[in-house]
């Protein structure tokens, strides 16, 4: 039996956080100034404020600055949209990320259109989506970027290898698809039309499953020895974070398995650090 390894996202994402806490020092002593991070949360959400907190909290232990504002569940479009607007004029500002999803009355696309593309620490903003998918000098959104790193860490390569992506949003499966096309990988998106997923998920070298149901990929679902990474983030009927990969089933198969909690989710945290440093120094608005 193989047993797959754990990819352990929390020590590779520690190991980046230490890296971005150097070249903030680095950066503040070469230009006196720290890299800022601007976090905007607006209403009660208490899973968006989970990630808020944990967003601020890299921020502090990298040592760069950060601003949390939390705006009430009440707030205008227009007033919203302003506020964005002067965050984009404000110097000391290198990233701005908006924690979605917004109260309903607000527009999450004119949002993400509004935040000036130089500080879109998300990758969301239809120009750097566009930059990804033309090959342009762009932003990679955070998870799909973290993906990639765990992948590159198991000593994988891509070129040529199989992979299938399970999932197709704008946020995750499809720039990850676009990332791994990049290295030259075979790439196969599925989806929730996709006739028989276990004959495709079978196929893939390289797993990578976004989508959002508990325990989807099971064992028999899995190439033995593929790379198995888990997006998903669930909550199981004790209340538990579980990811869409049946984890009992998949690690004996597999050769490398990202665990959940502890995987993709750290990773997506340590890609937004090295985001706002991107963004400062491409700013280079010292
Ligand atoms: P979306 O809901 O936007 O997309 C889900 C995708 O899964 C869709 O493309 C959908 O297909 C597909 N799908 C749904 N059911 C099936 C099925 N039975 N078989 C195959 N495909 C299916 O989700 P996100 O991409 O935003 O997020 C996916 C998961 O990843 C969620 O659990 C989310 O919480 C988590 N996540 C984790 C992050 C992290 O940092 N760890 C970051 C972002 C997300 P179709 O297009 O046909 O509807």
């Amino acid at each position: 039996m193989i047993m797959g390894k754990i990819l352990d996202g929390k020590a590779i994402s520690l190991a980046i956080k230490d890296e971005v806490r150097a070249e903030v020092a680095e950066l503040e002593a070469k230009y006196g100034r720290k890299p800022c991070l601007c976090v905007i949360i607006v209403g009660e959400n208490p899973a968006s404020q989970v990630y808020v907190r944990n967003k601020v909290k890299a921020a502090e232990y990298t040592g760069m600055e950060s601003r949390l504002i939390a705006l009430p569940e009440s707030t205008p479009e227009a007033e919203f949209l302003q506020k964005i607007k002067s965050l984009n004029e404000d110097a000391s500002v290198d990233g701005i990320l908006v924690q979605l999803p917004l109260p309903k009355h607000i527009n999450e696309e004119k949002v993400i259109d509004a935040i000036a593309p130089e500080k879109d620490v998300d990758g969301f903003h239809a120009s750097n989506v566009a930059g990804l998918w033309l090959g342009k000098d762009r932003i990679d959104p955070c998870t799909p970027a973290g993906i990639m790193h765990l992948i590159d860490s198991t000593g994988c390569q891509l070129a040529g290898k199989h992979a299938v992506v399970v999932g197709r949003s704008n946020i995750v499966g499809k720039p990850v698809a676009k990332l791994l096309l990049d290295r030259n990988a075979t790439v196969t998106i599925a989806h929730s039309r996709t006739a028989d997923l276990g004959a495709v998920t079978r196929q893939a070298d390289v797993l990578v499953v976004a989508v959002g149901k508990a325990g989807l990929v099971t064992g028999d679902m899995v190439k033995p020895g593929a790379v198995v990474i888990d997006v998903g983030m669930n909550r199981n009927a004790e209340g538990k974070l579980c990811g869409d990969v049946d984890f009992a089933s998949c690690q004996p198969v597999a050769s490398w398995i990202t665990p959940v909690p502890g995987g993709v989710g750290p990773m997506t945290i340590a890609m937004l650090m090295k985001n706002v440093i991107r963004c400062f120094r491409q700013r280079k608005a010292y």
